[in-house]
Parts: C-alpha cells; sequence; structure tokens
C-alpha cells in the first residue's frame, strides 16, 4: 500500500457493528464467492449443509455493476429454491480477490481489475440486497470454510494455501482469522524468493507467484515452446504456445514429457519454498492445499513436500500435518457465509 493512500483514507465511512448477540444470529446464511468470470453461491445451515446453490456468469471484465447484478439476481434465486425469506437468514459472506479490507467492506486493489479499486462494495451490496454483508479476501474466506467445515477441522493454528492459476493463503490463529493490521495478512504469492527473478504484476521481481501458480506454468511452457525444446506440449496446445493451460503440463508430464514433468517440479518445489516460510513464521499444526492445481497431484506435490521439508529448521519438521482440501469449489462459498456469524468478537 503507497504512504499516499493508507487505509482509512478514504471517502466511505466506517461502520462496525457493535450490538452483536450470538444467540440471536439466524441459523441459515448466504455465501457468495465472486471468480473472474462467475460468481458462485450457496444458502446453507450451522452444519454447512446446503439448502440451495447456485452459479452466475458475470461477464469477462468482471465490473462491479455486474457483479453487483449477477449477485442479487443469485441472492433472490437462493430463497426461492430454499422456500425462504430474508428474515430467516442471518447475512451474506462474498469473498473476492485482491486487497479487501474487512473491517470496511472496501475492496482495497485488485490489480487485475482497476475498476475494483477502492470500491465500496460491502456497502453497495447491502443497499441491493436488502440483507447485512461483510466482506473479506477469497482466500481468507476458504480458509475459514475448511477451518469450520473441512480439512481445517480439529487444527487450532491453520493455514489454508491456494495452489491454482495465483496463490493466496489464509490464516487462522488460535481459531480466529488473522487479517493483519491492513486486513491483507497471508499474501503469500508476492513474497520475493528471488530478487532477480522475472518482473511481478506487483512490479518486484520473483515473487513466488512467479515460479508457483498456473501463470507461471503457463509462462514456462509458452517458453519451452518457443525455445524449440522437444515436448509433446506443442501437439498439445496445437503449435499455439498461448493457448497452454497447466492441465496440458500436466497431460503431457503423465506421458513422461521431461520437459512438462521439470515444469511441474519447478513450480511444487518453489511453492514448497513458500510453505517452509509459512511453517518457519507461523508454526501452524495443519496446512490445507487447495485450488485447482493441487489436482495434478504427486508429478507437483511431492516436490512441494521435499522442498518444504528441505527448508525448515529440523526441529520444525512433521509440526505441521499437511492436507489436502476437502471442500475444494465450495471452501470459499461456505467460508464467506459462515463469517456473518464471526463477524463481532
Ligand atoms: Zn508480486
Amino acid at each position: 500500500m503507497s504512504p499516499e493512500n493508507p487505509l482509512g483514507q478514504h471517502p466511505h465511512p466506517v461502520i462496525i457493528r457493535t450490538d452483536f448477540d450470538r444467540k440471536k444470529m439466524k441459523d441459515y446464511v448466504i455465501g457468495i464467492d465472486i471468480g473472474g468470470t462467475k460468481i458462485a453461491a450457496g444458502l446453507f445451515d450451522r452444519q454447512g449443509n446446503f439448502l440451495a446453490q447456485g452459479r452466475l456468469p458475470t461477464g469477462s471484465d468482471c465490473h462491479p455493476d455486474d457483479v453487483v447484478n449477477a449477485a442479487a439476481q443469485i441472492t433472490e434465486s437462493l430463497l426461492k429454491k430454499a422456500g425462504m425469506g430474508r428474515e430467516q437468514v442471518e447475512g451474506v459472506g462474498v469473498g473476492t480477490a485482491g486487497h479487501v479490507s474487512y473491517e470496511t467492506g472496501i475492496v482495497l486493489t485488485n490489480s487485475n481489475l482497476p475498476d475494483w479499486n477502492y470500491h465500496p462494495l460491502k456497502e453497495t451490496l447491502e443497499k441491493r440486497l436488502a440483507l447485512p454483508v461483510i466482506l473479506d479476501n477469497d482466500a481468507n474466506c476458504a480458509a475459514w470454510g475448511e477451518y469450520r467445515f473441512g480439512a481445517g477441522r480439529g487444527s487450532r493454528h491453520m493455514c489454508y494455501v491456494t495452489f491454482s492459476t495465483g496463490c493466496g493463503m489464509g490464516i487462522v490463529i488460535d481459531g480466529k482469522l488473522y487479517r493483519g493490521a491492513t486486513g491483507t495478512a497471508g499474501e503469500i504469492g508476492h513474497t520475493v524468493v528471488n530478487p532477480d527473478g522475472p518482473l511481478c504484476s506487483c512490479g518486484k521481481r520473483g515473487c513466488l507467484m512467479s515460479y508457483a501458480c498456473g501463470m507461471a506454468l503457463d509462462q514456462m511452457a509458452q517458453e519451452c515452446i518457443q525455445c524449440d525444446e522437444d515436448t509433446l506440449l506443442k501437439s498439445l496446445c496445437g503449435d499455439s504456445p498461448q493457448h497452454v493451460q497447466a492441465e496440458m503440463i500436466a497431460e503431457a508430464a503423465r506421458q513422461g514429457d521431461q520437459a512438462a514433468l521439470r515444469m511441474l517440479t519447478t513450480a511444487g518445489r518453489y511453492f514448497g519454498i513458500g510453505l517452509s516460510t509459512v511453517v518457519q513464521v507461523l508454526n501452524p499444526d495443519r496446512i490445507v492445499i487447495g485450488g485447482g492445481l493441487a489436482h495434478i497431484g504427486p508429478m507437483l506435490l511431492d516436490p512441494c513436500i521435499q522442498a518444504l521439508n528441505d527448508n525448515i529448521h529440523p526441529v520444525l519438521r512433521n509440526s505441521a500435518r499437511v492436507v489436502l482440501s476437502e471442500l475444494w469449489n465450495d471452501a470459499g462459498v461456505i467460508g464467506a457465509g459462515a463469517l456473518t456469524w464471526e463477524r463481532n468478537p
């Protein structure tokens, strides 16, 4: 965050509810996960059982107006499917990418979508949905979903990391989400692992995201094809390097393609180096790995676990159980909704 734009110096008033009484809370919530081109949503009870679910496209440029319209439409549809009125629902939890201020409900920055910068999404949605709304970063929401209802159940200090198009993290310490001083804790993707590495979208060089996520794998594959290296990826992408996707790299690797295997090893290894920093600094008892790339399995995860163990102090070895997500794509929706029950201490 730049010194000219510190958190709090924005034109929107900060309203934090203090009239919280857990016993009076209602038994149902709605969770909405705003993705790059679609939103996913669900209405569920205190045990995490869905009564209704839905998805809607938001348009490729994902403008805030389109998202608000889609959120309103999907909320009405969920209430109708579940046969409920607004009075039965505690509120709506919304997760979105980028730097998000949970306390003010404002999207601070989204490096890929400039229209979102400093957008007061909570306020806009509350007016439109006629329900209380909480807003949080999508990784925080997914972390909370896994902690309450998924692979993080029973842990006390848990980190949830996503291994997908980008990489992010949500941190639970002593049973509470840790958001940091300005609400942006857990941005593991922008930790620098090589100051002389490639330029990142954030302006720095050698961020973890430049090595250990879907975008990094695509870049590695494109460079490999452009260097005319012998690889199955050329035929898998129809000789169009710009169309390479992580799944093609996984498929090539399954067929024994050495270049593809090397790319997965590199991405997995750097992801493990990122996790070693997490273990070294936070000493969690559990790490939950989610995100689409985790489905690739041992070709990616074995080098990750190896690098994690190689790069932590011996006293920390085996200190954290590393497990895969249980909720996968539903983690963000469930976590966002469940956070409405946690909105005040
Ligand atoms: Zn970066």
